[in-house]
């Protein structure tokens, strides 16, 4: 791995990408690796949770490709678990198994998310990107004449620095920053599907390794085990999704209101008193709807993961997402970088390799509507109801 070092202090860099989860880690590595001279920017020093835990089979070998051996990080990462598959109570009442075993790896994975992102970023670093932590993306301006492109202005608790780069990458999530700074519009084509969750433990062992999902009349749950990075409780992660404009969701946001729902549960209720868990912590709520950018790219920019698209948890593809398209950023523009450089023209969208970005961003959110559409078509009961009408 590369491990050239740049200075911090440096005003300016080749590529600057806003956002340090796994969209912005993935496309600092892959950039960094390549040659190229990256600051990368997060605005949260610290943070205290995060929803995503669960990745298929199909995104271990991702995973290895960002961290390194599975058993090396597994080793590493006390977050990381292995899981067994899915159960869940979707078309019919009758519980719908899918097992990984039957899959290329067998397995699937449960992720501690801090552990897991924070472990990104320390790659990140490792690769010679420059990480600054506390540090927030506050606006950009073209720049025209001369090598760098962009003029961008970040912010620290103490101060306000301005930074040029020929380079701009969005990977600042649902929010899509940079892109909101350049005027391009987020399209959520009326979803308004919003995840409330809460943290459970127990005292005794709970070796339930399936995800458990569970169909109800006003939207639907999922259920996770999750690895305890305190190695404390047992920890189990419950989140209901429905539309946040639906009277539902003001019962799910409060504690009594969130039991009486979930006690309506059949699938996982049970599984819960079973284990002889209870509630720990508060319920946080995330907005969990579809969305894209109107425009995934423009002219020495363009978004990466949640920023240019944001996935329904159902599809539990928002990581792999956002890992995979920050490889391939991460590659198309160190190519366009270099052609440019040979005097072999703009980066703009009309660039080869960043046309072949946005015909695969394209690609990508065509596969995952008709996915997501075909998924909740499957699931015939409650047409009287306003989530499920919606969604048919
Ligand atoms: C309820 C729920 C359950 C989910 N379950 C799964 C699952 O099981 N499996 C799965 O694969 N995915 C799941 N996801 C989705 C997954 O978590 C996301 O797709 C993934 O985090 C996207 O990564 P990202 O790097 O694009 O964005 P993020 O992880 O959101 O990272 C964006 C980063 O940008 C930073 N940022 C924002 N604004 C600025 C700024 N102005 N300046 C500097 N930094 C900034 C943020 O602090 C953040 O760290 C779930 C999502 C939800 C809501």
């Amino acid at each position: 791995m590369r491990s050239t070092r740049y200075d911090q202090t440096s005003a300016s860099w080749d590529v600057v990408i806003v956002g340090a989860g796994p969209a912005g880690a993935a496309t600092a590595i892959t950039l960094a690796k390549l040659g190229q001279r990256v600051l990368l920017v997060e605005e949260r020093a610290s943070v205290r949770f995060k929803l995503g835990e669960s990745l298929p089979p199909a995104s271990i070998g991702l995973v290895e490709h960002f961290l390194g051996d599975l058993g090396q990080a597994e080793h590493r990462l006390p977050g990381l678990y292995r899981t067994a598959g899915n159960i869940s109570v979707w078309a019919t009442e009758q519980p719908d198994v899918t097992d990984f075993f039957f899959t290329m790896t067998g397995f699937g994975l449960n992720i501690e998310r801090l552990a897991f992102d924070e472990a990104l970023r320390s790659n990140a670093v490792a690769a010679g990107a420059c990480l600054l932590k506390g540090v927030r993306f506050e606006s950009c301006e073209r720049i025209t004449g001369g090598l760098f492109n962009w003029q961008v202005r970040l912010s620290s608790a103490t101060q306000t620095r301005q930074y040029r780069t020929r380079y701009l990458v969005d990977c600042s999530g649902r929010r899509a920053v940079v892109a909101g700074a350049l005027g391009i519009q987020i399209d959520a084509n009326d979803d308004r599907l919003f995840a409330y969750a809460q943290w459970y433990v127990c005292d005794g062992d709970d070796n339930d390794r399936y995800t458990r999902i569970e169909a109800v009349s006003h939207g639907w749950w999922y259920s996770n085990r999750l690895p305890d990075t305190e190695g404390n409780d047992t920890r189990r992660l419950v989140v209901l999704h429905s539309d946040k404009d639906l009277p539902v969701a003001k019962m799910a946001a409060r504690r009594h209101g969130f039991d009486q729902l979930l006690d309506a549960s059949t699938h996982i209720t049970p599984l819960l008193k079973a284990k002889g868990y209870r509630p720990c912590g508060v319920i946080r709520g995330a907005p969990a709807n579809s969305q894209r950018l109107q425009d995934f790219c423009g002219d020495a920019w363009l978004a990466v993961g949640d920023a240019a698209q944001a996935y329904d948890p159902l599809s539990s593809q928002g990581i792999d997402k956002a890992l995979r398209s920050g490889s391939h950023a991460g590659h198309m523009i160190h190519y366009a970088l270099t052609d440019c450089l040979q005097g072999g023209g703009g980066l703009g969208r009309h660039n080869t390799y960043i046309h072949q970005y946005e015909a695969q961003q394209h690609q990508l959110w065509h596969a995952y509507r008709t996915q997501r559409e075909d998924y909740y078509r499957m699931q015939p009961r409650w047409s009287d109801q306003p989530f499920w009408q919606r969604r048919r």
